[in-house]
């Protein structure tokens, strides 16, 4: 790569380069690619100009729904996300440059990673899909109504979470600050027809051999003759219309919503197609948990939720029921965990209780972001979250629990179910 334009990038201390290769020393097992896609998960990225030059929206996916926000509070169209050398993805969101975020530069005529000045991965736009160019009947642009990662479509059709309705958000989330963005700046409606999702799925579908499943998630809806009742009624409505455009009675989908009670998750698997089934505990102890996620607590609570979770496991099966953590956010202050040793410990010893319960646990990165309560607090190191994915993935393969509708093609968010392709059956 030319040292001129290497040159020519933004400065920052060089720390960062030799981090990353004493945590790939210390953690020969797992690849480079994996921890460096958790690093920039961890630091987040910065597009020089000439990167952006380099975005082609006829070609490359661009920002689209911004249901959560970027880590400089920005709502611009950039790069969706990237692409490694491995086919897997890095899902991470432009950071201000002094929080010292990995740069994303043209280099030798390719986009490059950079850092301290040197360009160290070679990295690609995420492609756009066919659909993103078209428009519904009832005229939305179908790039608002249905998103797509490199290998799955994502539908979020209802943009609002009624735990803020009494101040009762979680504080690492930022989803009706983007609501209402969203709303304002972008003409995107906080509740999608189902109408227009069936004709964006249909639509989606007609690129051959590119999706391999469908992620629908949402804010919670505690309203219902039973608390959830219309969350999962309109789940209903929306996997039917997704639904609509298979021939089999099942499709490869997963649910990311609140911890149902038995009944309600036995009605998603008799009435629609759903194949796998997500709800995310965001932390795992139950005091961070009362304070990181008041509404979640004061609907359902900890124990309950784990229990909702285990019982999940007889509706859905083995290997078809996980839940997602914030990690870091187990760390933030004033009240979190004191160290990180201490954080991994218990995180772990709990994630095993719910995998020797046929449980899986995934994590995502915290990415502190302006418009949530944790706003300003620094996520965890890099070697924390490498040893919380190798000991993550040590659980699954323990317990033989697999994993594939959550791994790199059908998610690409999770460092720890990048390592699924490493699993012995
Ligand atoms: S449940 Fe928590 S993380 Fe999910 S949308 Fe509501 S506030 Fe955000």
């Amino acid at each position: 790569m030319s040292t001129a334009i290497a040159q020519a990038t933004p400065l920052h201390p060089v720390q960062g380069a030799s981090e990353l290769a004493s945590v790939c020393a210390r953690h020969p097992d797992v690849p480079r690619l994996v921890v460096l896609k958790t690093d920039v998960q961890r630091r987040g990225v910065h597009y020089t100009d000439r990167a952006l030059a380099l975005l082609d929206p006829e070609r490359h996916s661009v920002t689209g729904t911004h249901i959560f926000g970027a880590r400089d509070g920005r709502i611009a169209p950039r790069p969706e996300s990237l692409l490694l050398r491995d086919g897997s993805s890095i899902i991470t969101t432009p950071t201000p440059l002094e929080q010292r975020p990995y740069v994303v530069d043209h280099v030798d005529g390719r986009l490059a990673l950079v850092d301290g000045g040197a360009p160290i991965e070679e990295v690609e736009y995420w492609p756009r899909p066919d659909y993103y160019a078209k428009r519904t009947r009832s005229g939305l642009p179908m790039k608002f109504v249905v998103s797509a990662r490199p290998q799955r479509l994502n539908v979020f059709p209802y943009r609002h979470c009624h735990f803020w309705n009494d101040g009762e958000g979680c504080l690492f989330c930022d989803i009706v600050p983007q609501l209402r963005k969203g709303k304002d700046d972008l003409g995107i409606p906080a509740r999608l027809d189902p109408e227009d999702v069936r004709e964006t799925v249909a639509e989606a579908l007609r690129e051959p051999g590119r999706f391999v499943g469908i992620c629908i998630t949402a804010g919670s809806n505690t309203r219902g003759a039973r608390p959830f009742d219309a969350e999962v009624d309109y789940y209903v409505e929306i996997l039917r219309a997704i639904g609509a455009s298979f021939r089999t009675p099942r499709f490869p989908s997963q649910l990311i919503g609140t911890a149902f009670e038995p009944a309600q998750l036995e009605r998603l698997r008799r009435e629609t197609g759903l194949t796998s089934y997500t709800a995310d505990l965001e932390v795992l102890d139950e005091r961070l948990f009362s304070w990181i996620c008041p509404g979640k607590a004061r609907w359902v609570g900890y124990r309950e939720w784990k229990e909702r979770l285990v019982r999940a496991v007889d509706v859905f099966g083995r290997g078809r029921v996980d839940t997602g953590i914030v990690a870091g956010v187990e760390l933030a202050r004033p009240h979190g965990f004191a160290t990180e040793e201490e954080g991994l410990r218990r995180t772990l010893d709990e994630a095993e209780e719910l995998a020797s319960r046929g449980v899986s646990t995934v994590f995502i990165v915290w990415s502190p972001r302006p418009g949530t309560a944790l706003a300003g607090q620094r996520n965890a190191s890099l070697d924390y979250y490498v040893a919380l994915a190798e000991g993550l993935h040590g659980l699954r393969a323990r317990y033989g629990l697999p994993i594939d509708f959550d791994d790199y093609r059908h998610c690409g968010n999770h460092p720890d179910t990048d390592l699924s392709r490493l699993l012995r059956p």
